[in-house]
């Protein structure tokens, strides 16, 4: 804001509030217009009222906006909230997930360091390590999400980071995140945790000892399915590089989507209670259904991880993943016999999801891989949004039925 320019009162007081209150409040900076919601700065560049105005800003001697590759003022209050919200000293928003992850890799590895990656990531952050950052020297290796021993066992001495996302996709498996920092910080490595699944609202790895928190906000921050994002979290001494790596290579995060994550936030932890309520209700009553032959969900007592999740998370995510019978062919009947949820591989949204992992976002794998990976052709993931809980169990007894 301009110097002369005083909120005072207008601006909140957030010492010592809660998670909610920095979801709605955190981050806003009143201007002299005094708007009470989020405003939304459409704008590349800013003036100066002097040449060396201008160009003390330039040199860092005088705080203030350059370009928007650099700082937004609506970015600037997404990056603050989301720091308030995973208890992290800094944030920096990102164009999309993938580019949170492409930033935090170019900003702390080299050629010729060493990463090892949870087997289960996302599929596009295979690509990015396995297809480019192994092109640039970067060593790679995959290790099981859960076994701390195989974790310990598979750094070295050149090592640089643990990239990790727990839960894994699509079915929960967990990594004990304080356990997993503490073997980190003991080898001297980073440990990264790609926290999209959970959200700050259910999971701060950063509070468990982890040193980055990167997001695809496109996913529950958003959560209604409209704008690509994402944002990475962590000491400022650490996001020092990432925004460096920013601001010269350029996936910074449109003002407009910022302001969509805003308005996202306010309602974060509200959206996530009701998404894991309906979640668990389904996985239970899925459970019990005669054409199931299992149902991979960290709140239900047949998880072989769910004493974990109980410490570890709030509640236990809105993804529901189980096997039916009848391989493949009974997968896709009962995907087809669905009438209300949407058949797509994306998540986080209002509107429930249903997809075939094995033939979409897990379909470039090897059958070997997949087996190894426990995506099974019987396998359907469900990311359950906000509809009555009544209409998804019924749309999903339509699928049963067609088994
Ligand atoms: C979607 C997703 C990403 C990538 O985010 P984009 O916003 O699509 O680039 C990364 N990690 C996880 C866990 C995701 O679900």
């Amino acid at each position: 804001m301009t110097q002369e320019w005083d909120a005072g009162r207008l601006d909140s007081d957030l010492e010592g509030v809660g998670f909610d209150t920095l979801a709605v409040r955190a981050g806003q900076h009143r201007t002299p217009e005094r708007e009470h919601s989020d405003p939304l700065f459409f704008t590349s560049s800013y003036v100066f009222r002097t040449a060396a105005e201008a160009a003390a800003t330039f040199a860092g001697e005088i705080p203030g906006n350059v370009y928007s590759r650099y700082t937004n003022p609506t970015v600037a209050s997404f990056e603050e909230r989301m720091a308030a919200l995973e208890g992290g000293e800094q944030a920096v928003a990102t164009s999309t997930g993938m580019s949170a992850i492409l930033a935090t890799v170019m900003s702390f590895c080299s050629a010729g360091d060493h990463v090892l990656v949870s087997k289960s990531v996302f599929g596009s952050t295979i690509s990015l390590f396995e297809k480019y950052f192994k092109r640039f020297g970067v060593e790679v290796d995959y290790v099981p999400l859960a076994e701390l021993s195989g974790w310990e066992a598979a750094i070295k001495p050149n090592t640089k980071m643990l990239f990790v996302e727990s839960p894994s996709n699509p079915l929960a498996e967990l990594v004990d995140i304080n356990a997993l920092a503490e073997i980190a910080h003991a080898k001297g490595t980073l440990l990264v945790v790609d926290n999209c699944f959970c959200t700050p609202a259910l999971q701060q790895p950063l509070r468990m000892g982890a040193d980055v928190v990167v997001h695809s906000a496109t996913k529950f921050i958003d959560g209604q399915g409209r704008a690509m994002g994402g944002v990475v979290v962590g000491r400022s001494e650490l996001m020092k590089e990432v925004v460096g790596f920013l601001r010269t290579a350029g996936p910074s995060l449109s003002p407009f989507n910022a302001w969509l994550f805003l308005k996202g936030l306010e309602t974060l932890n509200i959206r996530m209670r009701a998404h894991c309520q309906s979640a668990l209700e389904l996985a239970q009553w899925l459970e019990r259904q005669e054409g199931i032959e299992k149902v991979h969900y960290s709140g239900l007592e047949s998880h072989a991880q769910h004493g974990l999740a109980k410490r570890q998370q709030k509640a236990f995510g809105a993804v529901v993943s189980f096997e039916v019978k009848g391989g493949k062919d009974g997968a896709w009947r009962f995907i087809d016999a669905t009438r209300l949820i949407s058949i797509t591989a994306n998540l986080g949204d209002t509107k429930t999801t249903i997809t075939h992992p094995s033939t979409t976002s897990h379909g470039r794998l090897s059958p070997q891989e997949r087996e190894a990976a426990g995506i099974r052709d019987s396998l359907i993931r469900v990311a359950v949004g906000l509809e009555d809980v009544a209409d998804l169990q019924a749309d999903l007894a339509r699928g049963l039925a067609a088994l």
